[in-house]
């Protein structure tokens, strides 16, 4: 729950001004009591104004959550904040002029609560299933929640106490683990070797989590193992470990992800949860031998990133209404999602989901080989022991009669073909392509399909994307951009005055040192953005694609109508100061 400083400045003078009010009317009760010749005097006022400022303790509680909870949400908080205010008035009212004390609280009580009762079944039916409060789920919820925050305490002073004198490790060392459950993970070195190998295992995760890496690599090298790290695209090197520290470290992380560490060679997949600061990530482990040795890859996914709608993934408001056009096109249909490899597709095709009603509209995932999980959403995975493909898969999908069915990966001819089956008996269906751009992935779609026609008709959109690199706020460099630039990018100089690119001129302190940006850490560039295409068909383009023109000659057509593809919406993000140009030229040269 996000609660903002604004709304706690508002809530403190309420409660304050609330309390104040509530020892008046203690008071008066007091002297109403007094008053009452069967009333005992004294004491019972006691009573009264303890019971009054409890109660009004609990409004002042429960108005500081609603108004956080409003904020939040950004939705009416004016009218519920003034329903909640109106009611603690109400309430206060009731209890100062009702004559029998007890009736009076009651009925303050009641009047106090109703809007609280009113508001909660209203959030709820606006938020997702995870975030809905005073359902039986939450309050299980809350309480593993409090449990767990015990569990990581003790974890956390018990290493401190374990790890005594290196005091470089409690220092650097601010993760803690949980196992796929959400269960606190203890591992505690026993010798100093284990320190070694547990603080190196450390350090590689906080690195490849600082440098935003979608995945880390440990690769048998010779007699040294190497570290890698992929990030946005691009393979980097992270340094290396001699074998024995590296193994350490490869058995460290399958001890971490609940993996047999006496197994070296047969394949195997563990996850565990890694948690840093206020970031929880999850991380999928597989390890494999090989001629060379064991190699593990370690997949990095944020939770928050499992959340994401498409919007806060980096798609334009725009995009998202031609999106939302096509996934809520009745009769069915199919809508292409692609990326070059490593370019967050999967993650593109569940935020896109995340665009439908997943309460009101069955909506099933079908994947190869789960590779996330995904909050809110009915994943399927290929039953391959059981002899399953991923068309048979699919169509064992469609049989349930779903909404939507989104196919991960369109892999082969069979599950391609499967696709237009859905659609023809009125689906959505949203596949998943490895390909350059949407014109790409319409290209290859067809030839899986190996029915042009039939692809042409059903076809209601197509998506193309890369994963960016965002430039840092705090350090990026305004400059102003050769004219000659903007007219090859169709720029009007008139309406370009400045672009940013990552800093070229480091500060420098007294010593002459370069000043390390605390954001970026000289990176240049904090966290990533997706550039996204998002084409929608019209009628016209599918008649059109249907009678034989090719995929270029539509694409041509549509930019003449306005249609803007990979590189135009770069150079929204370039104007946008998001992203430099030297960064968007990357991406768009990466190849699947
Ligand atoms: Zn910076």
């Amino acid at each position: 729950m996000i609660r903002r400083p604004a709304a706690r400045r508002l809530v403190a003078p309420l409660a304050v001004l609330v309390l104040t009010l509530a020892a008046a009317s203690g008071a008066v009760a007091a002297q109403t009591g007094a008053a009452a010749p069967a009333a005992a005097g004294l004491p019972v006022s006691i009573v009264k104004l303890v019971l009054l400022f409890i109660f009004f303790v609990l409004l002042a509680v429960f108005g500081n959550w609603l108004a956080g909870d409003a904020v939040a949400f950004e939705k009416r908080k004016e009218m519920w904040y003034g329903l909640f205010v109106g009611g603690a008035v109400l309430a206060l009212v009731l209890a100062l002029l009702v004559p029998i004390f007890a009736v009076g609280i009651l009925l303050a009580l009641l009047v106090a609560a109703a809007p609280v009762a009113a508001y909660v079944p209203w959030r709820n039916r606006q938020v997702p299933v995870q975030a809905k409060v005073f359902t039986a789920e939450h309050v299980r919820r809350t309480i593993t929640q409090v449990l767990r925050r015990e569990k990581v305490g003790e974890i956390a002073a018990e290493r401190a106490v374990h790890i005594g004198g290196a005091a470089h490790l409690t220092e650097d060392s601010q993760l803690l683990y949980m196992d796929a459950s959400d269960m606190p993970i203890r591992l505690t070195p026993q010798t100093e070797q284990e320190l070694a190998v547990f603080s190196r295992g450390e350090a590689i995760l906080t690195d490849a989590l600082a440098r935003q890496a979608g995945q880390a690599y440990l690769v048998p090298h010779g007699p040294e193992i190497l570290v890698r790290y992929r990030i946005v695209g691009d393979v980097r090197e992270g340094g290396k470990l001699d074998k024995p520290l590296g193994e350490g470290v490869i058995a460290f992380y399958k001890r971490l992800a609940r993996l047999d560490v006496g197994e070296h060679r047969k394949p195997q997949v563990g996850r565990f949860v890694v948690l840093l600061g206020d970031q929880t990530t999850n991380v999928t482990v597989q390890t494999a031998g090989s001629v060379k040795g064991e190699h593990l890859v370690a997949a990095l996914h944020g939770r928050r990133l499992l959340n994401m709608h498409v919007e806060e993934s980096g798609m334009r408001r725009e995009q998202v209404d031609r999106l939302r056009g096509a996934l809520g096109t009745s009769g069915g249909g199919v809508i292409l999602m692609s990326a070059p490899k490593h370019h967050g597709r999967t993650v593109s095709m569940y935020a896109a989901l995340r665009e439908l009603d997943l309460f009101a509209r069955n909506v099933i995932a079908v994947e190869q080989d789960l590779s996330i999980e995904v909050p809110d959403v009915n994943q399927v995975e290929v039953n391959k022991a059981s002899g399953q493909t991923l068309a048979t898969a699919v169509q064992d999908v469609l049989r349930g009669d779903p909404d939507v069915v989104m196919v991960e990966t369109v892999s082969d001819a069979d599950a391609a073909r499967m696709m237009l089956t859905g659609a023809a008996v009125g689906k959505i269906m949203i596949g998943g392509l490895v390909a350059n751009d949407a014109s790409e992935a319409v290209e290859t779609f067809m030839k899986l399909a190996g029915d042009r026609q039939n692809v042409a008709t059903t076809l209601l959109a197509a998506t193309g994307q890369r994963l960016m690199r965002t430039l840092c706020a705090a350090c990026r460099e305004a400059y102003r951009p050769n004219p000659e630039f903007l007219r090859k990018a169709n720029l009007q100089a008139a309406q370009v005055d400045v672009l940013y690119r990552e800093t070229k001129s480091r500060p420098v302190n007294k010593k002459g040192e370069p000043v390390v940006c605390p954001l970026c850490r000289n990176q240049g560039y904090v966290g990533r953005t997706v550039l996204y295409e998002v084409v929608a068909l019209d009628d016209r383009a599918r008649q059109e694609l249907a009678a034989g023109r090719s995929v270029a000659e539509i694409r041509t057509m549509l930019r003449k109508q306005g249609q803007e593809f990979l590189q135009e919406e770069g150079l929204h993000k370039v104007v946008d100061g998001v992203t430099s140009v030297s960064e968007l030229l990357r991406v768009l040269k990466s190849a699947s």
